[in-house]
């Protein structure tokens, strides 16, 4: 009863994210009345389970107890202050926590309130940094094709996802696309780490041609997780740090959907061994519960706009909401609950279990690639496997596994062709058969 109520009402007033409205004359638009764990509960009583963790931003379940109560107890001191001129606790020590587990090296914080406002910062502070270094002439960006760095208009044109850009290309700035690493697409019998060594070769010309206009190049670390979750060997940020030194350019990572374990490591940098000169954290950082944002970088960058006043190098930049006190209070609750037990060893259980349990798929006639990174795994669903063929995009495939999972009490979300699962770290072996087992008949329904 609520349930359609709701629809309705919402249907008349909200526009909703990255939706084709019209869908819902015939898509059901799911009201959610609560959450616990890895499930969501709709007003009728019937359960979901959150297997791609609301937009890959939760990772300890909803309505986690502990994050829930530190909010709780930092809504009775401070709900927000200006943080110019103005600091507080939480920000202060969330900060030194940041700088104390990120890559060695990163020992700043500027704060933003979504991870695109953080990328937006990263572009500037490094062009500006370079500007402030006498060398204003770089200021172009090197991208990889199928990144995505975001929705506004600096991190529109950063990302080369086409369904999304093509359609603001009059709007955005150029920038260099460098080929993907992505090893979906690499020969018969290759591995992933000369594939991605190969692909690499692409943009040491770039940089080795172009560098003089170059300020950074801006990568997502392993997945590129809205390109269809396409993964890479980490040797590629290796080989990106060394000729990014080596050619004076700037590394951003955009750790934003990576970052917090999701790769297998806290952060997929760690397991390149590299320190980025920017690193972009957001969704994670506050265990999915409030907009937050944050770019680290070095002291390096910071010296460069630390100066007398009269001279102009400040880094003018803000968001109202900057470092808000609840936010910080979120994320310093999710930092201790990865301090508390060994989230990263507990989750390569659970990611070795989700493998074992969509196994059978690597035969299934449409599969063209089972994939993993840590906790995400993504299946490709295709037309023909042998040459790798995609479906038309116009049969919207994954909308026919997002609905049978809707019908069968799981939330998935695949992107095009690609099912995938990032679910929150509390999920159950239990939760995980049922989530693989959804998908699984989901698939084989979706491409009979
Ligand atoms: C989600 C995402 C962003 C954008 O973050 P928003 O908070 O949605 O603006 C940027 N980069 C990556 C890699 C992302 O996954």
């Amino acid at each position: 009863m609520i349930n359609s109520e709701l629809k309705t009402r919402d249907l008349s007033v909200v526009w909703h994210p990255c939706t084709q409205m019209k869908d819902h004359e015939w898509l059901p638009l799911i009201p959610i009345k609560s959450g616990r764990g890895v499930y969501l509960e709709d007003y009728d009583g019937k359960r979901y389970l959150d297997a791609i963790s609301s937009w890959w931003v939760n990772l300890f379940g909803h309505c986690n107890p502990a994050i829930s109560r530190a909010i709780e107890q930092q809504l009775d001191r401070l709900e927000h202050v200006i943080l110019a001129g103005f600091t507080h606790e939480p920000v202060v020590t969330l900060s030194e926590r940041l700088v104390s587990i990120t890559p060695a090296g990163l020992d700043r914080c500027f704060y933003a309130d979504n991870g695109s406002s953080a990328v937006e910062v990263a572009l500037k502070m490094s062009f500006h940094y370079w500007l402030n270094q006498n060398q204003p002439e770089k200021n172009r960006f090197i991208t990889l094709s199928n990144s995505y760095h975001g929705e506004t208009l600096g991190a529109l044109a950063v990302g080369n996802v086409e369904l999304y850009k093509e359609t603001y290309k009059p709007l955005l700035m150029e920038t260099l696309v460098a080929p993907s690493p992505d090893c979906y697409h690499r020969e018969a019998g290759e591995d992933w780490e000369s594939h991605t060594r190969k692909r690499f070769e692409d943009m040491l010309a770039l940089l080795a041609q172009q560098h003089d206009r170059i300020a950074a190049v801006v990568v997502e670390p392993l997945v590129q997780c809205a390109g269809s979750m396409r993964m890479y060997h980490p040797v590629y940020l290796s080989l990106l740090r060394q000729a990014c030194d080596r050619y004076q350019v700037h590394l951003i990572a955009d750790e934003i959907a990576v970052g917090f374990g999701r790769s297998g490591t806290l952060f997929a940098c760690e397991q390149a061994g590299i320190t980025p000169d920017f690193m972009c954290l957001s969704k994670g950082l506050t265990g999915g519960y409030l907009p937050l944002a944050v770019t680290l970088t070095t002291d390096r960058v910071y010296q460069a706009f630390y100066d007398d006043y009269t001279r102009l190098n400040a880094f003018l930049h803000s968001h109202s909401y900057t470092g808000n006190p609840l936010s910080c209070s979120a994320a310093l609750a999710t930092l201790d609950l990865f301090e508390k037990t060994d989230v990263l060893q507990h989750n390569s259980t659970l990611a070795r279990h989700m493998a074992r349990q969509v196994e059978t798929l690597r035969d299934h006639p449409h599969v063209g690639d089972v994939r993993q990174t840590g906790m995400i795994l993504a299946i490709e669903m295709v037309k023909d496997k042998s040459t790798l063929t995609a479906f038309d995009w116009k049969e919207r495939r994954g909308l026919k596994v997002y609905q049978y999972g809707l019908d069968h009490g799981v939330l998935l979300r695949p992107l095009g062709n690609v099912v995938y699962f990032m679910p929150p770290y509390v999920i159950t072996e239990d939760e995980i058969e049922l989530m693989c087992k959804t998908a699984v008949e989901g698939i084989h329904l979706a491409t009979r």
